[in-house]
């Protein structure tokens, strides 16, 4: 990413970032040390990354869309999801799930992921709509994807923890 600071006298305390088109345009005080602006930059910087990720993945792999097709292929369209969708703060889970209110909220991570093992999380956590524990009952649901070992393998490699995350 393209960043352009502006320092200027008059402005007093606050410093701003927008984007413009690929460029981010920082306005910081002149008298804001260095070291300090080049971590509020740092920040500013992840944070619109994390936006612009979300953002085409949202074009590009449409949860919902994604997630209707494997309803009707691995749920024979029972599920009722009332909202699925990436979020950009999960550091170190690939997802999670809130079944009684049947919102799921996958890693942006995951969607920057070969498609296979996308879609093994996301089934992952519809079948938390079913059953909310890992128990046998949870593994036979989501076994119903072949690709689930090969995808729990994959995810171990890379680090992210296999699941500690579900809301009770
Ligand atoms: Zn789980």
């Amino acid at each position: 990413m393209e960043i352009k600071i502006i320092r200027s006298r008059r402005r007093k305390r606050t410093v701003s970032a927008r984007m413009n088109k690929d460029i981010l345009v920082v306005n910081a005080p002149a008298w804001l040390p260095e070291e300090r602006l080049g971590k509020i930059v740092a920040d500013f910087t992840s944070k619109f990354e994390k936006k612009r990720i979300k953002e085409e993945l949202d074009k590009k792999q449409s949860l919902p869309e994604i997630a209707a097709r494997l309803n009707n292929r691995y749920f024979g369209n029972k599920l009722k999801i009332n909202s699925i969708e990436y979020v950009t703060g999960q550091r170190s889970k690939f997802g999670c799930c809130d079944y009684r209110s049947a919102a799921i909220r996958i890693s942006h991570r995951i969607g920057l992921m070969p498609e296979w093992v996308r879609d093994y999380v996301i089934i992952h956590e519809m079948a938390h709509l079913i059953e909310p524990n890992h128990g046998s009952l949870f593994w036979d649901i989501v076994s119903r994807y072949k690709l689930t070992e090969r995808a729990r393998g994959y995810l171990m490699a890379v680090g992210l923890e296999l699941d500690k995350e579900e809301l009770q």
